[in-house]
């Protein structure tokens, strides 16, 4: 058998380092007008969540 090492290139996404989330702070003012901190986490729009970058397909965007 062959252990075959397969380099696929795939460039880590800039925007969310790979992880492919981002950590968004946001701050929420509670009924006593407490502001309540919290980080919400949303899908990179970048790399569609995906943490890296396809490359090689296409080129210019939109
Ligand atoms: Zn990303």
């Amino acid at each position: 058998m062959n252990e075959g090492t397969v380099a696929i290139k795939r460039q880590a996404c800039p925007d969310c380092q790979g992880t492919g989330e981002l950590h968004i702070e946001s701050e929420n003012i509670t009924e006593d007008f407490e502001v309540e901190k919290q980080t919400v986490i949303a899908q990179c729009p970048r790399c569609q969540g995906l943490g890296f970058l396809l490359s090689g397909n296409g080129g210019a965007n939109g």
